[in-house]
């Protein structure tokens, strides 16, 4: 159950709702956010949701029985709709597209990447400056100096950013520099990271674990939800599958049910999710047509040189390609 306290909820309200959900044999733990301050309730005994909803104090109550209560679809009343400011919207009428390389490599690249985004119209750019990879001899990076010149450039230009934050203890110093911080796949349950992005007041994407559920993505969400921070996107990037036809199975049931299941913003990441240069658009293309609200892609001036995931990465003449075809299918989806 969750029960949403009024903003003028005064203290003895508060202990008369308490002592009423602790008559029913509920748990509960009180969860203030940017937005709003919620009882979340866990028990498992029959009582008359109205005996509670009648409480001053109470603006509204409702029965939420999934794992995940506060990223549920089930209490809130509409979509989240994510304002990064400067009229960049995330969850809205328009389908986003979010682009840019796998990782920030240097001033020339970001020069170039932030030209094309703006000749598509792109509002947001990603680039990582520290990357998770398998092997620790890859490129892993260019860090904190990178990622102010990223910053430096895309607000020269008005672009936001959305940038992958690896560890808890690089939060403080991304800060100044981060629109959205990325939750990558492989840290889609660091419980640790997700705690403390629930105490930031800025967006936080997470990406679905590369062998996670959907169940278990929601309740990613729901760690930073629950730390006070409402401003979360879910974002399908592929599962490991059986299937080695290609580097990952992006899995588009994932976006109608995610949807349906939450009332975040889903993105979806089809470069990770097939890792094939040439089917980046078509699945990006697929993601819309599911209901995603937005995409992130992978995008260099020289594809071929990335210093990583070029095998995935498209050109900017396909990125313009790709956005031109997706605001053409919006459009007819639409009428
Ligand atoms: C990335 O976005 O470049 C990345 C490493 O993604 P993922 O965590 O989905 O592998
Ligand atoms: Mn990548």
């Amino acid at each position: 159950m969750i029960i949403q306290l009024d903003k003028q909820c005064s203290q003895e309200s508060y202990q008369r709702i308490t002592q009423r959900v602790e008559s029913i044999d509920y748990q509960f733990k009180r969860i203030q956010t940017q937005y709003g301050d919620y009882l979340v309730c866990i028990g498992k005994s029959e009582f008359d949701i109205r005996s509670i909803g009648a409480l001053p104090g109470i603006s509204d109550v409702h029965r939420v029985s999934d794992q995940y209560k506060l990223v549920s679809a089930k209490w809130k009343v509409g979509r989240t709709v994510i304002d990064l400011g400067d009229n960049v919207r995330i969850g809205g009428d328009e389908v986003v597209v979010m682009a840019g390389p796998c990782s920030i490599e240097g001033p020339d690249q970001i020069e170039s990447s932030v030209k094309a985004l703006l000749k598509c119209g792109i509002k947001i750019m990603r680039g990582g400056v520290y990357k998770p990879r398998s092997s620790p001899y890859s490129f892993r990076g260019i860090g904190l100096e990178g990622l102010k010149e990223f910053y430096k450039t895309c607000r020269e230009h008005g672009i936001k950013i959305i940038t992958e934050v690896m560890q808890s203890s690089q939060i403080e110093d991304m800060y100044p520099y981060v629109d959205v911080f990325q939750v990558g796949a492989r840290n889609s349950q660091n419980f640790n990271l997700l705690d403390a992005l629930g105490e930031v007041d800025k967006t936080v994407m997470i990406k679905r674990g590369i062998s996670g559920s959907i169940n278990e993505l929601l309740q990613s969400a729901e760690y930073v939800f629950s730390g006070g921070n409402e401003r979360i996107m879910l974002c399908e990037r592929g599962i490991r599958t059986h299937e080695t036809a290609y580097r990952n199975t992006l899995d588009l049931n994932a976006i109608p049910i995610l949807k349906k299941k939450s009332h975040l913003p889903v993105i979806s990441d089809p470069s990770h999710g097939i890792g094939i240069r040439e089917f980046v658009v078509p699945m990006s293309l697929a993601s819309v047509a599911a209901g995603a609200d937005g995409i992130i892609v992978e995008a260099h001036e020289r594809p071929h040189e990335a210093l990583s995931d070029a095998a995935q990465t498209i050109s900017h003449e396909d990125l313009e390609v790709l956005v031109g075809k997706v605001r053409a299918l919006e459009s007819a989806l639409k009428n």
